[in-house]
């Protein structure tokens, strides 16, 4: 009630309560994982703020917007899939922030000129949803640990990957863009290999494949080095996982890449493709690349070799789009 010299009976003149902040996901294309949400899993709006008396409406609270990675698939706790953030800067809203409250200059009426009625402000919706992300690039790269993965990705885009000599190195994807004669573009995304992930324990084993799932073209990527080694047993193992995934992501365009060339004296080359092909028979992909991610021996090969590729494919529902 207005209360005020001079002014008596003032009448009602309570304001009504601000909007509460909704909670928005909002897909980033910097982003490449979830390990900034890790530590706070509960994100909360603010509330409104409390309606004043002269009849001032209380502030409504900001909405908090909280960063995704592009490909984030959002599910409720039954796993019913409620959005898929396949473009840079699509929102979902997740928890609606809620209405508030309404003053007691609502409630005035002919007959009730001084209500003292009010309504709280209504709680705002709380939800509890799943993230997973399925990245979205051209061509994924896939390999065991240690072929030159992170290397091609650094040697063929602009992206800085984590290069070492031992298997732990990717352990979140990552994406570059790969710029091609007539300002063609390809996103490129390096997947953890399948020991890095296992060494991790919870799940991740296998994990990495769902990131395989949409990208388009496949860059298998093959150490030969040592001469020794024995790369039909590399290439088998990860074609081996990727057909037990899922089958028809062993049936997605492939290059191999045969990489370390540069430690491969020039005569024996030939022959251990050869043998390698004799080795897998049909398994083997073919289109077939020997070269070298540190020097970028054949690394534009392949990527031209995968435009075509990619040109062919059906659209599959989500589709890349650089920033
Ligand atoms: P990833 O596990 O498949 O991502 O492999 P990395 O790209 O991290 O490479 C593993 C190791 O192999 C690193 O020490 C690289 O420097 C090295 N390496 C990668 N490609 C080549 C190459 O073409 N030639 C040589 N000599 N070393 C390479
Ligand atoms: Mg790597």
């Amino acid at each position: 009630m207005r209360r005020e010299m001079f002014v008596p009976k003032g009448g009602p003149d309570g304001g009504d309560g601000g909007r509460g902040g909704s909670v928005w996901l909002v897909a980033d294309g910097s982003l490449n994982e979830f390990s900034h949400l890790m530590h706070r899993p509960h994100l909360r709006a603010a509330h409104g703020a409390h309606g004043r008396g002269r009849d001032c409406f209380g502030a409504s609270a900001e909405d908090l917007e909280v960063l995704v990675p592009v490909g984030t698939i959002v599910r409720d706790d039954q796993g019913h899939q409620l959005a898929d953030l396949v473009e840079v800067g699509q929102r979902f809203e997740a928890a609606k922030g809620g209405r508030g409250g309404l003053g007691n200059l609502n409630f005035v009426s002919a007959t009730n000129q001084a209500p003292t009625e009010c309504t709280p402000g209504e709680p705002g919706e709380e939800r509890e949803l799943d993230l997973e992300l399925q990245l979205i690039a051209d061509c994924g790269l896939v390999g065991l640990p240690n072929a030159g993965k992170s290397t091609f990705l650094a040697q063929a885009t602009s992206a800085d990957p984590r290069i070492a000599d031992y298997p732990f190195t990717t352990l979140s994807p990552h994406l570059g863009v790969a710029a091609l004669e007539g300002d063609r573009q390809l996103v490129l995304a390096d997947i953890p290999g399948l020991i890095e992930g296992a060494a991790e324990g919870a799940g991740l084993g296998h994990d990495f494949l769902r990131h395989v799932a949409r990208t388009r073209v496949l860059i298998h990527v093959v150490d030969l080095d040592p001469p020794g080694a024995d790369a039909a047993e590399a290439h088998r193992t990860i074609l081996g996982e990727l057909k037990a995934f899922d089958a028809e992501l062993a049936t997605r365009p492939r290059i191999l890449f045969l990489n370390k060339a540069d430690l491969i004296p020039e005569d024996l080359r030939t022959d251990m493709v050869e043998e390698l092909r004799s080795a897998l028979g049909a398994e083997m992909e073919t289109t077939v690349v020997l070269g070298s991610s540190a020097t970028g021996e054949g690394v534009r090969d392949v990527l031209n070799a995968c435009w075509p590729l990619l040109e062919r494919q059906p659209d599959r529902g989500w589709s890349v789009k650089p920033e």
